[in-house]
Parts: C-alpha cells; structure tokens; sequence
C-alpha cells in the first residue's frame, strides 16, 4: 500500500467528470486499498478518486460511530459507480475536503439517502444512510462529478477558515 497525493482546489482534474468503472479489477483494488490508506493518515471521513488524480468513479466513505455524538452507526465503505436512488428530507451542516484545506461552509443535504453501487468484489451495493452518513456519501458522489461542497454554500459568509493543522473532509463540527 502507498499513500497517495491529494489533489488540491485549482487543479482541474477536480473539475472534470470521472469515467464509470467496467470491471472492478486487482489494480482497482490496490487503488482503492491505497486511498483507504490515504484517507485514514488524513484524516478524513472521506475520499473520492478524483481526489488523488484517478478520474475513475470510486469513493471510500469512513465515518466511525457516533461521529460527532450523533449517534448513528460507523459507516465504512468503498463504492464503485455509486448512484443516489432516493434522497429525503434537507439539513444543512458545515462541511470541509481534503482538497480545499483550511476552509469549512454550510452545506445544505438530504437528510437520508440511498445509494446503489458495486463492492470491490463486484457484487451489488446497496446502502442506506442518514445523517453524517449521508452528507458524506453527497459529498464524495459530488466529487466524481466536478463538484466541490463550496459550489452547494447557498450562503456564502458561512465560508470560512479553520486551523489548518485539522485536514478533513466532509462533515465537520461549526467553527466558533
Ligand atoms: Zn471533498
């Protein structure tokens, strides 16, 4: 396993839509081992292949239990080809990403999503999440689409800095 480069905001690799994936394959696998890997020295929650320069579409969701005393089961998983199938409800929270360090903005998501796609063993996945759960499977999907969480801050005054010895990326605690 190898640590990977992050890909930083300016970069338009960030900004270009990524490719479906055919077939999940070994060198897939030791992708997506090597962004776990990447994703939890970060750390973050977090990462989509974009993210280190792949424009394939897969992404790690990592959001241990009870993250920030929400209370909701630890949700930790790699998808290819992810897909939102059903979106409920709308909750706005601060969001951060390892490839805009340093800032943080309220991001309005849906609350509760489901979301297809296939595990690294090729099988079917099908997930459903609420809460930080949620806004990170949003976040990470946004990402395979060129989107970035400062593109969805209706209200731009709520970007702002945070300490840049925390990297993170999706959700993340309101700054004081
Ligand atoms: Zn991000």
């Amino acid at each position: 396993m190898a640590l990977l480069e992050i890909v930083l905001e300016g970069d338009p690799r960030l900004r270009q839509k990524a490719l479906r994936i055919r077939e999940v394959d070994d060198s897939l696998r030791k992708l997506a081992a090597d962004m776990y890997e990447t994703m939890m020295e970060a750390p973050g929650v977090g990462l989509a292949a974009p993210q280190v320069g792949v424009l394939r579409r897969l992404i790690w969701v990592h959001v241990p239990e009870n993250f920030h005393d929400e209370g909701g089961p630890e949700l930790s998983i790699p998808l290819v080809n992810p897909k939102i199938v059903k979106a409920q409800g709308s909750v706005i929270g601060y969001e951060g990403c390892l490839s805009i360090p340093g800032w943080t903005g309220e991001v309005p998501r849906a609350e509760v999503v489901t979301v297809k796609g296939i595990g690294l063993d090729n099988k079917p996945i099908r997930v459903k999440a609420r809460g930080w759960g949620a806004r990170v499977l949003q976040h990470e999907i946004d990402h395979l689409d060129g989107i970035l969480f400062i593109d969805r801050v209706e209200d731009k005054s709520t970007i702002v800095q945070v300490p840049d010895d925390e990297p993170i990326e999706g959700p993340v605690e309101a700054a004081d």
